[in-house]
């Protein structure tokens, strides 16, 4: 049927859809069209279409041009989206475009692009990387091809895309005969060569009790340590579901989408696998999009975005490593890609498992009421056993490079008997303060409320927060004295202490900083994985998809900085970075110890953590939480402003308070406003109101009355306001 009249979603940060006069031959819901919108075309996704429009019809615009044969996202989405945009209270024509790859943001064709992938020849299998002493490029390039061939796997661009200059190795390779290009639009497929191994009791009971609710919605948090083997229980749900001639959705974090995870996958499913994430090229991006949505990819694993991917044939969601918080988007359109595939699921009628080592507070409260069923997992698969875990009092202890001398004499122990250690430290840099002995001066951001970070590598200070910096100085900015002095520790000081300490084994940095060229942490992890290098130092790059087998001591340097952060959910977020950098250690026969230095050894949530482990610091964790009436016992909402000048979003945000109170709030308590943890950032100051609730019905009925209010404030010209609604983040 035609309509007279097509809303659209346009991105916009305007709250509504947009209507234009529809073009004479019927345009289905989730096409996309062509638009004019002020003075620019733009790209929008039509929602649906009417006979008539609250605007007067002279005053509508035609649809300049339909840009799909077919409509490019099915009901089933477009319903997703809707509900995503009303309870995340984000415009929808922004929420549409989040689902969307960039190409066909731009309004390019909804048609694959031919990708090249290489393959090696005969002669290029039988070459040795040996060969090639004097060109390392083209010698890791081969070692990569290789291993990619014993998969059966030719290589694309996402497999080489972190290997510096593979494009130039590329071509001599080609030119000796070793390499063949290839144009193609399919996805890759491998030839599985992995078998399943025969599953534990535990796994067993998992695979049975979600297997049984194929068909039908069911939510399963599966709790297991880290090595417990969740990631087998996926493989198995997945391969029951592509007997079913199902498709499954894997979502994983950011840093977790390594390329260890997808060679697992592709070595046990001979599939077309899509993979989505944001390292890809827009073709690549779009080429998988277009498979998952075609149904051609039975098994589509993504990052955050990829949880709005069409796919018809959808019948199991797997989100690895839930309680991770770069599912949360931070900006923008700030959903929960965990709570989307959640109501996904719902909507969709068939079961999501999400698994964690350390499950957020959120999923095991959902589970103690009933709306999870909990699997757990309780050993580690295989033989190997827990690593033993004690603190580390430092109070009185002198630190050299932040590591006391019972974690020196620890270090020396493992080492000794041939294990390798792992120090963990959450700082970049070399130490966070630079200061003036002689005055108290340090060195400050200008444009935030923040010190600068001193780095001697690359001689600068740098903001953390807004990435201004600048060559370190020679002298005091306030009395001119030459004595300035780096206080605390980062990892690169760190680094140099151990360098000193252990001039002959072998140290590997791992953090942004030292991973910035492309390829460099593929080097470093061969180095730690060859035993070139035996002790590691890193961020929380570390803590997450890499195994380290031969790690026997893994040293947390320091517990305390989620111990008493303005965020209710540092300390939450402090157990489960102990655990999971925890995990990267031991196998059967290496046991494996960790040490957590802290000042605070009485800590009651610390020693919870470290003597009964996650499940009795959650439950404690949860009782604190109760208390406070914080989520996961309450609903909150965020409203952020920030402006050149501090009292202009304190301004905006109590008027904001006035209309909240003006449309009643009942059930909801407005707490603000007040200026950030952190008021000014990157040149702005930032204040925020906190909307708290015991019911999300009630929350929501306030932001449905309150949030068009908002958009009509003229204080609210003079800011940059954004809501959050179940944030994340305090500040
Ligand atoms: P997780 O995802 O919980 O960290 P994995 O599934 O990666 O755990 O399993 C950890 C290791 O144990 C992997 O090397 C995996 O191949 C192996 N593994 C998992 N399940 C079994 C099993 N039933 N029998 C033997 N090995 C297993
Ligand atoms: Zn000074
Ligand atoms: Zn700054």
């Amino acid at each position: 049927m035609s309509h007279a009249v097509l809303h659209i979603a346009i991105p916009s940060p305007l709250r509504r859809r947009f209507d234009y006069l529809a073009p004479a031959r019927p345009v289905p819901a989730g096409s996309r069209v062509s638009v004019s919108f002020g003075r620019r075309p733009v790209v929008g996704i039509v929602l649906g279409g009417a006979e008539g429009s609250e605007v007067p019809r002279e005053k509508l615009r035609p649809v300049d041009a339909v840009l799909d044969e077919a409509p490019l996202l099915p009901p089933e989405i477009l319903e997703l989206l809707h509900w995503a945009s009303t309870y995340y209270h984000h415009p929808i024509g922004e929420v549409c475009a989040a689902a969307l790859p960039v190409a066909l943001r731009q309004g390019q064709p909804a048609q694959p692009r031919g990708l090249r992938r290489y393959r090696l020849t005969p002669a290029g299998a039988e070459a040795s990387p040996e060969q090639l002493k004097r060109a390392p490029r083209q010698a890791t390039l081969l070692a990569r091809l290789q291993r990619l061939a014993m998969a059966a796997m030719a290589a694309g661009p996402d497999d080489l895309a972190e290997l510096d200059g593979w494009p130039g190795a590329m071509k001599r390779l080609e030119e000796k005969g070793w390499v063949l290009a290839e144009e193609t639009l399919m996805l890759p497929a491998s030839a599985a060569t992995d078998k399943a191994p025969p599953l534990g009791a535990a796994q067993q009971a998992a695979v049975a009790a979600v297997s049984a609710a194929f068909g039908g919605y069911a939510g399963f948090l599966l709790d297991g340590v880290t090595g417990s083997g969740k990631t087998e229980v996926y493989l198995r749900l997945i391969e029951q579901a592509l007997a079913a001639g199902r498709q499954t959705l894997v979502l994983v974090p950011e840093i977790g989408l390594t390329p260890q995870l997808l060679e697992r996958f592709r070595r046990r499913f001979p599939v077309p696998i899509a993979v989505l994430h944001s390292g890809l090229s827009d073709g690549e991006r779009l080429n998988a999009w277009l498979a998952a949505r075609a149904g051609l990819a039975p098994i589509v694993i993504g990052t955050r975005s990829a949880a709005f991917t069409p796919l018809p044939g959808l019948g199991l969601i797997v989100v690895d490593e839930e309680h991770d918080p770069s599912f949360k988007q931070q900006d923008g359109f700030r959903y929960s890609a965990r709570d989307v595939a959640v109501v996904r699921a719902q909507k969709t009628r068939v079961p999501i498992v999400l698994g964690s080592a350390t499950p957020a507070l959120e999923s095991l409260a959902n589970a103690a009421a009933g709306r999870y069923t909990r699997l757990e997992l309780p050993e580690r698969a295989g033989a190997a056993v827990h690593p033993h875990m004690r603190l580390l009092d430092i109070r009185h202890q002198s630190l050299d490079g932040g590591v006391s001398e019972p974690m020196y004499r620890a270090m020396h122990h493992h080492l000794g008997q041939g294990g390798q250690v792992l120090l963990f430290l959450n700082r970049r840099g070399y130490a966070p303060v630079l200061l003036c002995h002689d005055c108290g001066w340090v060195a400050t951001c200008r444009r935030c409320d923040a010190h600068l970070t001193y780095h001697a590598g690359q001689k600068r200070i740098r903001c953390h927060h807004c990435g201004t910096e600048r060559p370190v100085p020679q002298q005091c900015g306030g009395c001119g004295s030459l004595d300035l002095r780096p206080v605390g520790h980062g990892t690169e000081r760190v680094e140099e202490a151990l360098r000193a300490r252990f001039p002959d084994l072998g140290v590997e940095r791992i953090d942004r900083d030292a991973t910035r060229r492309k390829g460099s942490l593929e080097a470093k992890l061969e180095r730690v994985h060859s035993g070139a290098a035996r002790i590691l130092i890193g961020t929380q790059m570390l803590a997450k998809g890499h195994h380290f087998p031969d790690v026997t001591l893994v040293g947390i340097l320091d517990a305390d900085q989620g111990l008493f952060s303005a965020d209710f959910r540092a300390g939450e977020r402090m157990a489960q970075l102990i655990l999971q950098v925890a995990g990267r250690a031991g196998r059967a026969e290496r046991p494996g110890e960790v040490v957590i230095q802290t000042h605070h050894p009485e800590h009651p949530l610390l020693r919870l953590l470290i003597e009964q482990g996650y499940a009795a610091f959650a439950a404690a964790a949860l009782g604190e939480r109760q208390q406070a009436e914080l989520p996961p016992y309450s609903f909150l909402a965020l409203l952020r402003a920030e402006a050149p000048a501090a009292a202009v979003p304190l301004a905006f945000l109590e008027e904001a308070r006035g209309l909240a109170e003006s449309v009643g709030h009942a059930g909801v308590m407005v707490l603000g406003p007040v200026p950030a943890p952190m008021e000014r950032r990157a040149g702005r100051y930032r204040a925020q109101l906190l909307l708290q609730a015991a019911s999300r019905a009630a929350l929501h009925r306030l932001l449905d009355r309150w949030l068009p209010l908002l958009e009509e404030s003229k204080a609210g010209r003079k800011v940059r306001w954004s809501l959050d609604v179940d944030p994340a983040e305090m500040f």
